[in-house]
């Protein structure tokens, strides 16, 4: 990526060996990751006509996440960058999440941010890009591993979350009453695993056909939805009380691409007088061009972001 913002190559390798076991094995990504990086990078320094020697600025995550990946990519960039005599970046992969959607929205402040991917839940109150805190996040299962715990219940493939969406567009979305865990607490907290297990225990109870896929799969996704709508409501309210400024919100990382969620969201933006905002596409799951663009934006612009992950930060 140019300081401009160009990409100039692009490159997603999607590791399909973790859909025959149902998730991410550490082992056999670590492994992948360590047989393709060469390869890959040979080709992005291909596909932008860009020499080794004219990079300025190396980066990679350095977590949170699989140390077995964090470690190969980080090692490795940090070697290019060490051979090159140019400076390395660590990036924390949640900080690039909630940078994502400044790539292409002026965003102003205060912001609050829902970060909702497979390994994550969380939102961030963004007083400026030097202040971020994490003011709630999840206490048991992230959103989109519930999208897979469920979609495993019910039999349909890994990744669950497009699975479970599609088969949701023809079911009844009011056919299941299933529980909403903290929604009431004066919090920002989120929880999961409770839905999951309604659903478990509905499942045994029933034949597991395609209609019955497609309304708990319905019902599943408005309960989320509830879940995630009810909590930045609070949010919204929390922040209103102590700023007179307009607040913006942005829904960042994979689970941000359900269309029906992004749907649900717009009764908020009715409500509320609020535009939520989101990243491109190809910024919504980890990849090189999220990490890239957050290096970008912290390095030539000299912010100092202190990302804190402490949930019992008030806002
Ligand atoms: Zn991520």
């Amino acid at each position: 990526m140019k300081k401009d913002k160009t990409i100039l190559s692009h490159i997603v390798y999607s590791q399909e060996i973790h859909k025959k076991h149902g998730g991410v094995v550490p082992e056999l990504a670590s492994r992948a990751h360590l047989e393709i990086l060469q390869n890959i990078t040979k080709q992005a320094l291909k596909d932008s006509g860009v020499k080794l020697e004219e990079i300025n600025l190396f980066s990679a995550t350095c977590g949170p996440g699989l140390i077995g990946g964090l470690l190969i990519g980080s090692t490795f960039a940090k070697s290019l960058a060490i051979g090159s005599g140019k400076p390395f970046v660590p990036i924390n992969h949640l900080e690039a999440h909630v940078l994502s959607s400044f790539y292409n929205n002026e965003i102003t402040f205060p912001h609050l941010c829902l970060l909702i991917t497979g390994g994550h839940t969380q939102i961030y109150f963004l007083k400026n890009l030097n202040k971020i805190n994490l003011v709630g996040e999840t206490v048991d299962d992230a959103v989109g591993e519930a999208f897979d715990k469920v979609a495993k219940i019910l039999g349909l493939p890994y990744p669950g979350g497009h699975e479970i969406e599609i088969k949701a567009l023809k079911g009844n979305e009011n056919a299941f009453d299933l529980p909403q865990p903290l929604v009431k607490d004066d919090n920002l907290n989120f929880s999961f695993s409770g839905l999951k297990t309604s659903i478990n225990l509905i499942a045994k109870k029933n034949i597991i056909d395609d209609s019955f896929i497609k309304d708990i799969a319905a019902s599943f996704q408005k309960c989320v939805g509830d879940i995630l709508v009810s909590k930045l409501d609070r949010g919204i309210k929390k922040l209103s009380k102590n700023s007179s400024k307009k607040i913006s919100v942005s829904v960042v990382g994979g689970v941000a691409n359900n269309n029906y969620l992004r749907k649900y969201f717009k009764n908020l933006e009715t409500k509320e007088n609020i535009k939520f905002v989101y990243p491109p596409k190809y910024m919504m799951n980890d990849n090189a061009a999220m990490i890239a663009w957050a290096t970008i934006l912290k390095h030539f612009n000299n912010y100092d972001i202190n990302f804190k992950a402490n949930p019992r930060l008030s806002i």
